[in-house]
């Protein structure tokens, strides 16, 4: 049976295009996922990086029963109580400055749409600018934002797009540069060509507080607050992509409380849904309250589903019970440790970065010309995949081959210590 799935798997599915593992997955709990063949990997991607409170936790499967005695589903003009409660709950206990108002949808690339939508609509502008390296999403107006998002084959993009250079301490564009200062002076360039070129309809500027797809790279504080002052200067609006950032992941509640810079539209989505399809959007009752005069609409067929606000609502609740904030510091601490051992004794591992449980770890041929390692990147990982630990790389040909390290924030010392047993196996292996 598991052999006839796993046929059908391949004559039946529209084929992926990035990296698929050779096995059909049946069971995840915790950290753990477990294929049809009984087999068990660490999962230290946390899913699709949602699954920050641990793949299936009782609370979560406790919410999808109570949704199952009450409701699934509305039409969209009947608004769910529990989404009114989740609302209610994001603007009390964990959005930054005077965001208070949200709408609810399923997915980071919807949360993009909406997010651009609101920009345009209050600004009467459509011009953005965004990161060299972002990931805001897969839709049409979400992958002509997303820069490390492969445009061949899929047409035309959306025009007004604009692409300021992404800080990144280790790599800067000129080697051998002050990273810090050249990521100040190529945001001062990159808007002065924005002025030259822009029809003076601008309408956002969108980043994510940590660089992730683009190779967890995290922007110094100046270069944010730097951000928030473009945005105003040109009437524009920021919105903070925080699909990986919000509730916990970096040891803050939000990519905004760690910068001390609060954005005019907030998305969150991943790891606000635990692993089922939630996404939010919020903003200010200002710029709500001129939406709303513009007849601002969003209609998809799961805007404020109650099933998946009971889900949040358990998420956010586990996260303050379990004190999972807190514990993404002390693990990540922990977990940047035995990477730091691991540099010191392998040159290959260049640079060991990130925040709270979002790490990168950027690997090279050498530490002297930094030149990325790919084929060694893509080698650990297979090999580590083979012992039991599923990762994530991300290769960009020029900008580095780093490994995505994000386990659930319930992750125990004695996993973590595993996985660096099988990742450190791995390179071995592979060095051999
Ligand atoms: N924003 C960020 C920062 C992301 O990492 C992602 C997903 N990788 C998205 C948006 C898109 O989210 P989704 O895949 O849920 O559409």
């Amino acid at each position: 049976m598991d052999q006839a799935l796993e046929e059908a798997s391949k004559e039946f599915l529209v084929r992926y295009g990035g990296d698929v593992f050779p096995a059909l997955f049946r069971s995840a709990k915790g950290t753990i996922v477990r294929d049809t063949r009984g087999r068990d990997y660490l999962d230290f991607t946390s899913g699709q990086m949602c699954a920050t409170i641990g793949h299936n936790h009782p609370a979560i499967v406790a919410a999808v029963h109570r949704a199952g005695e009450k409701a699934f589903h509305f039409f969209s003009g009947m608004i769910p109580e529990v989404v009114a409660e989740l609302a209610q709950v994001l603007a009390r206990d964990w959005l930054p400055g005077d965001l208070t108002r949200s709408i609810f949808i399923n997915t980071g690339s919807e949360a993009t749409e909406v997010a651009l939508r609101m920009a345009k609509m209050y600004t009467d502008g459509y011009e953005i600018l965004v990161l060299g390296g972002s990931w805001h999403g897969i839709t049409g107006g979400a992958s002509a934002v997303s820069m490390a998002s492969d445009r061949k084959g899929y047409g035309v993009p959306v025009p007004g797009i604009f692409v300021i250079p992404e800080p990144n301490a280790y790599r800067p564009y000129v080697k051998g540069a002050d990273a810090e200062a050249e990521a100040l002076a190529n945001l001062d360039l990159a808007l002065k060509l924005f002025d030259m070129q822009s029809t003076g309809r601008g309408a956002a500027i969108m980043v994510e507080p940590v660089i992730s797809a683009g190779g967890v790279l995290v922007p110094p504080q100046d270069f944010m607050q730097a951000l928030r002052q473009a945005a105003d200067d040109r009437g524009m609006l920021l919105i903070f992509d925080e699909a990986q950032t919000a509730f916990g992941r970096i040891g803050k509640k939000t990519g905004s409380e760690h910068f001390g810079v609060v954005p005019d539209i907030m998305t969150m989505s991943k790891t606000l849904g635990g692993g089922l399809p939630l996404a939010a959007v919020s903003t200010t009752a200002a710029i709500e309250a001129r939406l709303y005069e513009r007849k601002f609409a969003y209609y998809t067929s799961h805007v404020s589903d109650p099933l998946t606000a009971e889900v949040g609502l358990a998420v956010l609740d586990v996260i303050q019970r379990e004190h999972l904030v807190a514990r993404a510091n002390e693990m990540g601490a922990y977990l940047r440790g035995r990477f730091e051992e691991l540099q010191q004794r392998y040159e290959v591992i260049g640079d060991v970065r990130g925040l709270g449980l979002l790490m990168g770890v950027e690997l090279v041929t050498d530490r002297a010309s930094r030149t990325p390692a790919h084929a060694l990147g893509a080698l650990t990982t297979q090999k580590c995949f083979e012992n039991g630990l599923s990762m994530n790389i991300r290769r960009r040909p020029e900008r580095g081959s780093v490994w995505r390290i994000a386990p659930p924030l319930t992750v125990s010392h004695a996993e973590i210590d595993q996985a660096i047993d099988i990742l450190e196996r791995a390179l071995r292996d592979s060095l051999d």
